[in-house]
């Protein structure tokens, strides 16, 4: 099948396609039906299954290839590099479950991971699949107040967690921050599981805390069965970014998981047995679980384990990393790129890239510029794919796996097998036709690997996401797109992200693209900011790649005069920002995107509300600073 035939029957005849799919997976009782939706917009995959993503990932692989790689842990910060061919992660995986069981953690347990990105942590989780317990990472980065809410949520009955993570050579405590957060929290876990690093010295409070190499040493031998579990069991919790508000408790199953990984792998990844992946992600974050840990080994791929910055010792380590363990394809985000972007080309050329076949990338619009650059220095396909923590796996993107359709400048490409894609005006609840501006919706059922709730709200899953139109069931993405006539899409930001110009609807995205074209622009986020006289007008915040361009307030009205003239040219008088200032660092989350928002309610004068999510706080002043500057 070619891919608009596969699509197609996705979409027409969703069981047939999906009963097909799950033939990757390995199942130890088959299910009795494919999809059931008689509890709409709730969907049910593969009833009655039973399966286990730690057998899918791990044990299966044993006995066909127990001695290739499956985990390659790296760190940079630690100067540690260690290889865990599949009967060894087998082996630790199963270590860590047998303590996690004399701890009393079972089936439908919560366990809490607030781990740095070592190979404990991808133990850990695939214990808990083994186990049949719902884990839930929590990025290493945040802070006690983050963490906390997420402890109170999830109730877990452990939490396993480090002494220190590690940034740029410079320990960071978590043990702290952990004590701090249980202490905040209404719910206390019965105990805490510690991996000791030796990096930051560590208080074990007496009857919660235990050592986890001291327990590992006791189940040295261990054996552990599989927990089977029906495909609808929950497997884990994942909050979203929290780039828009207050982070919601994404819920997955096991089957749906499993086949939607599996067949991604193959189709949108091209991933084979034997061959190398690296996700330069993070296990706090949705492409962490899905293509660091789950899916690549899901696909028998060892997957590589970073801990460390993309620029340290210097901007061509991930190549070195490329090169020494022959990655075939690797998956990053835009601002990593813009990162390396702003470093000398040689870095990447002084390495042997021929193993590379493919750079993925998502997370955030990548800009042309960017993508341009990119494939330029590395001669391999890049390919953006657009997605959710709620989807799980792409939503849009290119399935070279099926068909080696082109990509497209600016576009993340094409709907992925299974999402029933749709845009609507958001005035008048129309669909949208080709090249119209519309809200990107998926109309139920969504396809197996997708969130089944809300963490313990049913309720607060359908009143966020779900709404009726024309009497189908459709979920709302929040995020602004346009289809053009061939099937490709372009992302223009999200739904709040649009500005009323005059009574001119403007995407930001579409905006910053433009900007993003002047040579000496690096990074740019525009906001839209009340006005009494045409309701918002946009202003442009850009780092440019020379500051030095912009030293003296001459240069800086030149500038952005110059910048101006490039949106006038491109999008016409309207998206002329009204102002343009230029600044040193623009607020993120920890997950690398912009926080508009934030920037919006500092421009408007009001308070940027939680920004628990936020990477730098001192770029929020910075913020303020060329505001009363520049008046
Ligand atoms: P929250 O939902 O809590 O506000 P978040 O939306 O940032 O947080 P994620 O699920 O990590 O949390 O991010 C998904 C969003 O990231 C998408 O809805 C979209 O806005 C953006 N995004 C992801 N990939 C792309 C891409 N390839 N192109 C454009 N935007 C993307
Ligand atoms: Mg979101």
């Amino acid at each position: 099948m070619n891919y608009a035939e596969l699509y197609q029957q996705s979409i027409q005849d969703p069981q047939t396609c999906w009963a097909e799919e799950a033939r990757r997976i390995d199942w130890h009782e088959p299910f009795s039906q494919v999809l059931d939706y008689s509890k709409a917009p709730f969907t049910k995959w593969f009833v009655g299954g039973k399966t286990n993503l730690c057998h899918n990932a791990v044990d299966r692989w044993v006995a066909t290839q127990g001695e290739q790689p499956a985990l390659i842990a790296i760190s940079t910060e630690t100067n540690s590099e260690k290889v865990y061919s599949f009967s060894e992660l087998q082996a630790e995986v199963t270590r860590c479950a047998a303590v996690m069981q004399t701890l009393g953690v079972g089936k439908g347990d919560r366990v809490l991971i607030y781990m740095p990105m070592i190979a404990e942590a991808a133990f850990a989780m695939l214990a808990c699949a083994r186990l049949g317990a719902i884990h839930s990472v929590v990025f290493g980065g945040f802070a006690s107040h983050s963490l906390a809410s997420r402890i109170d949520d999830a109730q877990p009955k452990l939490i396993v967690s480090s002494d220190a993570g590690s940034r740029g050579g410079k320990p960071i405590p978590y043990k702290p921050l952990l004590d701090e957060a249980i202490t905040l929290a209404t719910h206390k876990p019965a105990t805490v599981l510690l991996v000791n690093r030796n990096l930051a010295p560590m208080h074990l409070v007496d009857g919660r805390d235990v050592d986890y190499v001291a327990l590992r040493e006791r189940h040295m031998q261990a054996q552990v069965p599989i927990t089977w579990l029906e495909s609808n069991e929950p497997s884990y919790i994942l909050y979203t970014s929290g780039t828009t508000g207050k982070p919601k408790g994404v819920q997955r199953d096991v089957g749906g998981y499993a086949v939607a990984l599996a067949s991604s792998m193959q189709n949108i990844f091209c991933g084979k047995p034997g061959e190398t992946y690296f996700a330069t992600s993070d296990i706090g974050w949705v492409v962490g679980h899905s293509y660091i840990v789950y899916g690549p080994l899901i696909a028998g791929m060892a997957t590589i384990m970073y801990e460390g910055l993309p620029t340290a010792p210097d901007a061509g380590i991930w190549w070195s990393i490329v090169e020494k363990y022959k990655v075939a394809r690797m998956f990053s985000a835009p601002t990593a790129v813009r990162v390396l972007k702003k470093q000398p080309l040689e870095y990447i050329q002084r390495y042997d890239l021929s193993s590379l076949k493919a750079l993925y990338l998502a997370g955030e619009p990548l800009d042309e510029t960017t993508s341009a650059w990119i494939a330029d220095a590395l001669k391999v396909s890049i390919i953006d794919n657009y997605w959710q923590t709620e989807t799980g796996w792409p939503i849009l993107s290119i399935a070279k796996g099926i068909e080696d359709m082109p990509t497209r400048l600016g576009s993340p490409g094409v709907a992925m097998p299974g999402f029933n894609v749709k845009l609507f005006n958001e005035g008048t609840g129309e669909e949208c036709g080709p090249n119209e501006k519309g809200v990107l919706m998926l109309e139920g059922p969504l396809p197996p690997g997708c969130m089944q709730t809300v963490y313990g709200d049913d309720a607060r899953c359908v009143s966020t996401y779900w709404s009726k139109l024309n009497g189908a069931h459709v979920y709302s993405s929040f995020d602004w797109g346009i289809r053009d006539a061939d099937g490709y899409y372009f992302i223009l930001g999200r739904t709040d992200d649009v500005i009323n110009v005059a009574g001119h609807r403007l995407g930001t995205r579409e905006i910053e693209e433009s900007i993003s074209r002047h040579p000496n622009v690096s990074e740019v986020a525009v906001v839209g900011v009340e006005d009494k006289l045409k309701g918002q007008v946009a202003v442009a915040f850009v780092i440019l790649k020379n500051p030095a361009a912009a030293a003296s307030s001459d240069a800086q009205q030149a500038l952005e005069k110059e910048i101006m003239g490039v949106v006038d040219r491109q999008l016409g008088a309207v998206a002329r920002p009204a102002r343009v200032h230029f600044i040193a660092q623009l607020p993120k989350t920890r997950s690398g995107k912009l926080l508009r928002r934030a920037i919006q309610a500092i421009c408007e004068g009001r308070d940027p509300g939680d920004m628990s999510s936020i990477e730098d706080p001192g770029s929020l002043q910075l913020i303020r600073g060329v505001l009363t500057d520049r008046g």
